[in-house]
């Protein structure tokens, strides 16, 4: 008999297989060379799951608020992951994410490359100080500027939707000059989280021009972080390097906040 651990082990490795071929079968079907990289988040699921899912290869680990990632990545501080940030994130919180964090994906606003870049430079300040020398999280952190991509004035979008965050698409192109200044961070790429109530693809659709847009100033800044457990499908058809998955390998979340 499997004890309840084992047990969740087993359920978390069964869901997992079948997300890993849902986005196979849609890499096959894009034609794509390339598969993009899964980061399971685990928001609201306990850090024993984070564990369970690395023991079976995971390596990239999502969360959207801090305090909550901030304990789960210490008291997992053995294992081998990178943990990114997806949520909205106020600047105070910087200096606690620039720990744990090697990627944030929704950086939406001048005040918060400020205030990552500076969380990020007295943290290595105070590495060196204190002689330690962590492999994780790498330096520098990568930024990905998360895209407000609904069309939708906020007034007509369904409840709820205006707190996702992301900055209009008129601003992306100074936020990737400002992370590209600031010391002690890089720009990675963008990020969208598709509008509730519209076609995703035609989010994605978009996000992939900005993409385009970008990587022509900024040949670096390749990372496409798209897709969901309910739209994984149409991100890998956008080219989305990086998806960003919770429900559909850990199971529903409690509906709290
Ligand atoms: C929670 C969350 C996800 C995962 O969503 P699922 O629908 O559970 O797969 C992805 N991106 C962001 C920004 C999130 O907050």
């Amino acid at each position: 008999m499997m004890d309840r651990t084992e047990e969740r082990t087993a359920q978390l490795a069964e869901r997992l297989q079948s997300v890993r071929s849902r986005i196979q079968q849609a890499v096959s079907q894009a034609g794509r060379p390339d598969s993009p990289q899964l980061v399971v988040v685990s928001k609201f699921h306990p850090a024993a799951d984070v564990r369970r899912l690395a023991s079976l290869g995971v390596r990239d680990f999502g969360e959207n608020r801090d305090p909550e990632a901030r304990h789960k990545a210490a008291e997992l501080e053995d294992l081998d992951v990178d943990w990114h940030f997806v949520g909205q994130l106020q600047s105070n919180k910087a200096k606690h994410v620039v720990r744990y964090a090697s990627a944030v994906h929704s950086v939406d606003r001048v005040s918060l490359v400020e205030a990552l870049s500076t969380a990020k430079q007295r943290e290595q300040a105070r590495r060196l100080e204190s002689g330690e020398q962590p492999l994780r999280p790498p330096r520098p952190l990568r930024c990905l500027i998360q895209v407000d991509l609904d069309p939708r004035p906020v007034e007509d979008r369904p409840p709820g939707i205006g707190a996702r965050g992301g900055a209009p698409p008129a601003a992306v192109e100074e936020l990737a000059e400002r992370i590209d200044r600031a010391d002690g961070l890089r720009l990675q790429g963008v990020m969208a989280v598709a509008p509730l109530g519209l076609d995703p693809a035609g989010t994605f659709r978009r996000l992939r021009e900005l993409s385009t847009s970008m990587t022509s100033l900024y040949p670096e800044a390749t990372w496409i972080s798209a897709g969901m457990s309910h739209d994984l499908e149409q991100a890998v058809l956008e080219g989305a390097t990086h998806l960003r998955i919770g429900t559909d390998v850990l199971g529903p979340r409690p509906e709290v906040g």
